[in-house]
């Protein structure tokens, strides 16, 4: 069995949450596995050691769970991505689009310095929104953002598309789920 068709197997999937008609796929069962934890890091650091990496951007929340031990791997700093009102110093802000209304997300003003090289990051790309913002948030600084990062991918949603076409970043994904 491939490396990805084991950690495929430790996702969860929940028909049904957190709405009708959503299968969620839950990413807690993935990395309480110690083991598709550790994999999942490895697939992560083996793309982007040798991408001369400054920092790890992280999207709130389950970001964070792998952007900290991503960063720490690649010799790279941890920077966050944070619902609005959370951060406590002058921050930046982008707002998106939602099926329902809109959502910011909001970065330390200071966290990047232009020419920084960045890694976006969250558990999961849908329709690419939160990600595309986030990739945005690090070109407001002056950042590059030299890829959005994911453990998982819905390609059904062309998410890949919208980050590459609005916010000129590449999409990288371990897992391909034909969900949409
Ligand atoms: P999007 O902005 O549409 O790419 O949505 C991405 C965000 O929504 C990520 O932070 C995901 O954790 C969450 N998300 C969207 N769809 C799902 C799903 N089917 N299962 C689990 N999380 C999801």
């Amino acid at each position: 069995m491939t490396v990805e068709d084991e950690v495929r197997k430790t996702i969860r999937q929940i028909p049904d949450f957190p709405k009708k008609g959503i299968q969620f796929l839950d990413i807690t069962t993935g990395v309480k596995d110690a083991k598709a934890f550790k994999q999942m890091i490895e697939f992560l650091y083996e793309k982007f050691k040798d991408k001369n990496i400054n920092y790890v951007a992280a999207i709130e929340s389950r970001g964070f769970i792998f952007g900290a031990p991503l960063a720490l791997k690649l010799g790279a700093g941890l920077v966050l991505m944070r619902k609005p009102n959370k951060l406590p110093a002058k921050t930046l802000s982008e707002t998106y689009n939602l099926e329902y209304g809109t959502d910011t997300i909001q970065m330390h003003a200071d966290a990047i310095k232009e020419g920084d090289r960045v890694i976006v990051i969250d558990d999961l790309l849908a329709t690419g929104g939160t990600a595309t913002a986030a990739c945005k948030l690090v070109k407001k600084a002056g950042g590059v953002p030299v890829a959005a990062a994911f453990i998982i991918e819905l390609p059904k949603l062309n998410g890949a598309e919208k980050i590459r076409t609005e916010a000129g970043c590449e999409a990288v994904s371990m897992l391909k789920y034909d969900l949409s």
